[in-house]
C-alpha cells in the first residue's frame, strides 16, 4: 500500500503567518487534513505528522517520514510577503531533489494551476529543513499568500476543488489513480459544487426520474425543478401522497415530507444530498444518511436560519428545494 506523509505546517505557538484574525497554522491543518480524507478514500495510508493544533518540531516531522516506509512527504503551507500584492501558488523541493520529487512537485504544481490560481509562481527549489531532512522525495506547498486578500478568497472558495486536485495529483505520484471528489468530502461550505458532482447529479436524474436534463454540469431552474419532481414521486411511491409531479415545492408537497435523520437511507436521502450538494454543503451521494450528512444538514440550516437539530425535515426541505 502506498504511504504518504501529510505535514501541516506551524502549529501550536507557532501560529505561521498571520493576518488579523487569520493564522497560516489553521488554514494549512484544514487543508492538510482534507488532503488526507481524500488520500485515504483511494485506498493510501496517510500519516499525519499533526491533526490538532500542536507545536511539531521540524526535525520531528522528518523524522515521523523517516521511520516508515513512505513513498511521498507533502508539507501544507500559506506563502506571506510583506508586499501585499506577492500572490499564487508555488511549490518547493529540495536543492538537491530527486527526479521523482521535481516531478511529483510539478505535477502537484499544474493540478493547482488547472483549478485557478491568481498566478502560477512554478516549482523552486529550496533548502528547508523539512526537504533537507526527509528521506522520501518530499515537497512543500504554499497554497496561495496568507496576506492577500484575493489569495484568500480563492483558498476559501476553491477549497473542495483544491483539495480534490492535491488528492489527485499525489495518489497519480505514487502510482493509484483515483477521483476523491467524487463521492463528496469533508471540506468547507457553501463553497461552489463540482460541475462533475452536478453532472453525475442530473444523470441520475435523467436515469432515474427521466428527467430530461441536458447534463451540463449547471445546476440551472431545469436541475431545481427535476429534482423537486423526483422528491414528489418518490414521496408518491413511498406514502401514496397523490402529489402532482410538476416540479413546484408547495404546501401539499411540503406536508407530505417525514423526517430524515442519521441512519435514513435510500433515494429520498439521495435527493437531500443532491440538494445539499447543489447548496454547496458538499457531502456523499451514496443515498446513506451517515455522519457527514448530519453535519452538512446542521451547517445548511445554521446558514438559513432554522433550528440546527440535523434532522431533514419539512422546513428543511423547503428551504433546500428553493
Ligand atoms: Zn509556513
Amino acid at each position: 500500500m502506498a504511504t504518504i506523509v501529510i505535514d501541516a505546517g506551524h502549529g501550536g505557538y507557532d501560529a505561521g503567518a498571520v493576518n488579523g484574525s487569520r493564522y497560516e497554522k489553521n488554514d494549512n491543518l484544514r487543508i492538510a487534513m482534507a488532503v488526507g480524507e481524500r488520500l485515504k478514500r483511494c485506498g493510501i495510508n496517510v500519516i499525519y505528522t499533526r491533526t490538532t493544533d500542536v507545536f511539531v518540531p521540524l526535525l520531528e516531522r522528518s523524522r515521523i517520514s523517516n521511520n516508515n516506509n513512505v513513498d511521498l512527504f507533502v508539507s501544507f503551507h500559506r506563502n506571506s510577503a510583506s508586499n501585499p500584492a506577492a500572490n499564487g501558488v508555488e511549490t518547493l523541493i529540495y536543492n538537491n531533489a530527486s527526479n521523482q520529487a521535481l516531478q511529483a512537485a510539478e505535477a502537484l504544481q499544474q493540478a493547482l494551476v488547472n483549478v485557478g490560481v491568481q498566478s502560477n509562481r512554478g516549482v523552486k527549489r529550496a533548502n528547508l529543513s523539512v526537504l533537507r531532512e526527509t528521506n522520501a522525495p518530499a515537497m512543500l506547498l504554499e497554497l496561495g499568500f496568507i496576506n492577500n486578500e484575493q489569495d484568500n478568497e480563492l483558498f476559501d472558495s476553491r477549497f473542495d476543488a483544491y483539495a480534490d486536485a492535491i488528492a489527485r495529483s499525489l495518489a497519480q505520484s505514487v502510482g493509484v489513480n483515483c477521483n476523491p471528489g467524487n463521492g463528496g468530502g469533508n471540506g468547507g461550505n457553501n463553497g461552489d459544487p463540482s460541475t462533475a458532482t452536478i453532472r453525475s447529479i442530473q444523470t441520475t436524474l435523467n436515469a432515474r426520474y427521466g428527467a430530461g436534463l441536458t447534463v451540463d454540469g449547471i445546476w440551472g431552474a431545469q436541475s431545481k425543478k427535476a429534482l423537486i419532481r423526483a422528491l414528489q414521486i418518490e414521496l408518491n411511491m413511498l406514502y401514496g401522497a397523490g402529489l402532482a409531479v410538476d416540479g413546484i415545492f408547495g404546501p401539499r408537497t411540503k406536508a407530505a415530507i417525514r423526517n430524515l435523520s442519521q441512519g435514513s437511507r435510500g433515494n429520498l436521502v439521495w435527493i437531500l444530498q443532491a440538494g445539499l450538494i447543489a447548496k454547496g454543503f458538499e457531502t456523499a451521494l451514496d443515498s446513506i444518511f451517515g455522519p457527514r450528512t448530519a453535519t452538512q444538514v446542521r451547517a445548511f440550516q445554521t446558514a438559513n436560519n432554522l433550528a440546527s437539530d440535523g434532522i431533514a425535515g419539512p422546513n428543511t426541505f423547503e428551504v433546500l428545494m428553493r
